[in-house]
Parts: structure tokens; sequence; C-alpha cells
């Protein structure tokens, strides 16, 4: 054989296999609804106007809300949740689907990581509109959900775990945070400030599944065992809620920021434009 045939059985390979990945992209399914849809929704659903730079409200959320008005949003932001997740361990999601009114798959943005995927959550904006485009976190000046409530003389709050991109991003507005060293204790915290009632809007932050599957992979022991506890800790704040409603009614979401792969050597990653680290999966109900 010569080389140049060499060279050209060479060239037909990769030929082939760039046809393959161009055909597998061409497959591939994103979610028709954005991320972007949510932060005009929650605004809307306490008669305040959108933050600056919303996008208009995702279709199923917005309908859900007219059908049933509510004066609370309690959202629950577990990390890295991913459609596929819901796919392939849709059992395990049984305490989230019996509190939920709405099931709601969205597409997150790029870069999918979480603090940028936070920022549009609650700016609604795309990350070349809130400009933060990379693994930062820095206080975020565009206009939020938080910001467009406090103008409409409601109260926020933000219930994290320490140095969490939900701790820092979202400072320096007069509202209250409360940050804590575990997530047991977040969620402690959580339930007792929907018991005092004092909030129009109550975000809680928990990393327990981001942090697992970054070890161990997302289909790993400690991720799933995160996944199970993130399920029990949504349907316990919507048990606390149906316990304490005195009046209220609740709009209650079960909502991450991107999905997740998982990467050579057993751990797990996001970041990438692919299904697994882009499509996710809210859950809403009024209560
Ligand atoms: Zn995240």
């Amino acid at each position: 054989m010569k080389p140049t045939d060499l060279y050209d059985k060479a060239f037909a390979c990769g030929l082939n296999i760039l046809a393959k990945r161009v055909k597998q992209t061409e497959t591939e399914i994103y979610c028709p609804y954005s991320l972007t849809g949510v932060a005009a929704a929650v605004t809307a659903a306490l008669g305040a106007e959108a933050p600056q730079c919303a996008a208009p409200p995702a279709e199923p959320l917005q309908k859900l809300i007219e059908a049933e008005p509510v004066d609370r949003v309690v959202l629950y932001n577990p990390d890295a949740i991913a459609l596929w997740l819901f796919e392939k361990y849709t059992a395990d999601f049984l305490p989230v689907m019996t509190n939920a009114r709405l099931t709601l798959p969205l597409q997150s943005v790029m870069p999918c990581v979480t603090p940028v995927c936070f920022a549009t959550m609650f700016t609604g904006a795309l990350p070349e509109v809130h400009g933060l485009k990379a693994y930062r976190k820095p206080v975020i000046k565009t206009d939020t959900v938080f910001d467009a409530l406090l103008r409409a003389g409601k109260k926020c709050a933000i219930v994290s775990v320490e140095n969490a991109s939900m701790s820092k991003i979202f400072l320096e507005r007069n509202m209250d945070y409360f940050f804590f060293e575990t997530t047991e204790e977040v969620l402690a915290k959580a339930a007792d400030l929907i018991r005092q009632d004092e909030y129009d809007l109550l975000c809680v932050y928990d990393p327990d599944y981001d942090d697992a599957m970054h070890h161990c992979g997302p289909e790993g022991e400690g991720a799933m065992a995160a996944l199970r506890r993130n399920a029990a800790a949504y349907a316990d704040l919507a048990q606390v809620i149906r316990e304490t409603k005195n009046g209220r009614r609740t709009l209650l979401g079960f909502a991450p920021d991107h999905g997740c792969h998982e990467i050579d050597g057993g751990g797990g990653s996001h970041g990438l434009m692919m299904p697994e680290d882009m499509n996710i999966i809210h859950f809403y109900t009024v209560i």
C-alpha cells in the first residue's frame, strides 16, 4: 500500500466520524421552553412587574398561575437535576410528582454552570444580557426577580449553604439572607421561615446532588442518595406549607439550574452544549 492510500483511508475514516457526530447532533433533542421563562412567571405570580431584561413567562407556568392565583412563592433550588435523571429514575421523583401540578421540562443556558444558570433563572435574561458568562460569583447588577419584587413592596429571602453561587450573586439587595454550613440547617431554616410566614418569595438552595455527582458520577451511590434526599426535601416543604397555610396560597417550585453527565474516571460534570447538561426539569404546584 502506498503512503497516499494510507492517507486516503485515514481521511475517509475521519470524515466518517465527523459525519456520525453531525448526524448525532442533528437528532439531539433540546427542550423548547427556556429557563429564561421562570423569572417573569414568578414576579407575575406575586402581582409585580417582570425584571427589566426578563423574557416572557414560560407559558405552562403562566397558565398554572392564572388558574391558581397565589400570594407567596417558595422555590426549592436543587443543584444539577437533569431531565434524564427524571426519565431514568422516575420512581425516585415520586415525592416530587405527587406534590406537583405542573411538570415543566426546560432548556438551561450556556455555559451551563451554577452561577450563570441561577443568574438567568432570576433575571430572566440570557448570559450575554446579564453579563455572567463563566464560572464566577460576582454580585449580579442586572435587574432580578428580587429587585422587581422589592420595588413592589414584597419581602424576599434566600436560604443557602455558605460560599455557594446562591449565597453570593444576589447579595446587596434590601432582603434577608440566611447562610449555613450544612444543607440540614438550610432545610430546617426554610421550614421555620415558611411557618413564620414573613416572606413573599423564599428561595432555598440545596447543593447536595451536584456535590455528590461531581465526585461519584451522576448515578453513583452518593449522588442517588442525594437525589432521593432532594425529592424528600421538596415534599417536606410542601407538607410544611400545607400544615401552616393560614389562608395563604403558595406557589411551590422544584427548580434546578442545569443538568449533568458522566465523565471518564467515574465522576460527573456539566457545562457543555449537550442534552444531558442542558435539559432540566422543574415541577410546580399551588398549595
Ligand atoms: Zn449547579
